[in-house]
């Protein structure tokens, strides 16, 4: 057996086994991705897509995704390649891309309005060793790099990839432990010392999907956003948050979509601490 260290699960992952993530096995009694360089989605974004409203508005980002995640959302937009059963199925179909050749076509789609690369559309964290290796590769060539995750991860898996990212978008999908640990299969804990020590050294943008019935009341978006008022990206401005309107979607489609004026009237409860509040999906 071999323990992964990347997040508070601390998988314990026999000969050949794959950790609950999906993205994680072991090999020769350590830990490896093995979702190293297996690219499900390549697609040249508006960085706003990510969500990122304050960092290179206007600007268009290459954006990478493989398989896996360490949480369990019902609702994931993603699912085909997160954590349904389709997800582990890309272990053998997915597309394999050294860091040199994904560096190269960050690089070829510059002048279509590329600034760099993003890794999203499923959890990027559990094979940050990709990430890593690529975002250096990209940093050399003067682009930027650009995490889209949720938070879930130990702070030495950022000090890996701290030198090389330069923003990121993280979910904080609620404010209790509740919340996170039995509907999401998350630790609130955790996402939350990430946030806090990333914003140190890199722009950060929060988002919070509002999902009826667990996470809408005007209380705990009024805790959220105090807390978030705390936080301080590095150029001194606070972190915008982002609101966001919840579809039913997967296994969980036993609610309506959000109605849009709880999303404008939360947006409306964290403006009364923060500065940069932005709606989505609305
Ligand atoms: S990253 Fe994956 S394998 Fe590692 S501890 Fe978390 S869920 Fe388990």
């Amino acid at each position: 057996m071999a323990e992964c260290g990347v997040c508070f699960r601390h998988c314990k992952i026999a000969e050949g086994g794959i950790g609950f993530c999906g993205g994680r096995t072991a090999r020769n009694g350590r830990v490896e991705a093995l979702n190293y360089g297996r690219i499900t989605s390549l697609a040249l974004d508006p960085i706003e897509k990510k969500p990122l409203m304050r960092f290179h508005p206007g600007s268009l980002i290459l954006s990478a995704g493989s398989f896996g995640c360490n949480l369990r959302c019902p609702f994931c937009q993603n699912y085909e390649i997160s954590w349904s059963e389709q997800a582990g199925r890309f272990a053998e179909t997915a597309e394999t891309l050294s860091p040199e050749e994904l560096a190269k076509i960050a690089e070829r789609t510059r002048p279509r309005g590329n600034i760099g690369l993003a890794f999203t559309y499923n959890e990027p964290l559990i094979g940050y060793e990709f990430v890593r290796d690529t975002a250096r590769l990209t940093k050399e060539k003067g682009l930027k790099n650009v995490l889209v995750t949720n938070g879930t991860a130990e702070l030495a898996i950022w000090e890996e990839l701290k030198p090389y990212i330069d923003a990121m978008n993280i979910d904080l999908k609620g404010f209790t432990d509740r919340y996170y640990s039995k509907v999401l299969g998350g630790n609130r804990q955790q996402t939350m010392a990430f946030i806090e020590e990333t914003v140190r050294s890199c722009h950060v943008e929060l988002t919070t999907l509002i999902v009826p019935g667990e996470n809408d009341s005007e209380e705990e978006m009024r805790e959220l956003s105090k807390w978030v008022s705390g936080l301080k990206n590095p150029d001194g401005e606070g972190v915008p948050l982002h609101i966001s309107r919840f579809f039913p979607r997967f296994h969980m489609q036993d609610r309506k979509a959000t109605p849009v004026r709880t999303v404008y009237r939360l947006a409306e409860v964290a403006r009364e601490a923060l500065e940069y509040v932005y709606t989505g999906n609305c």
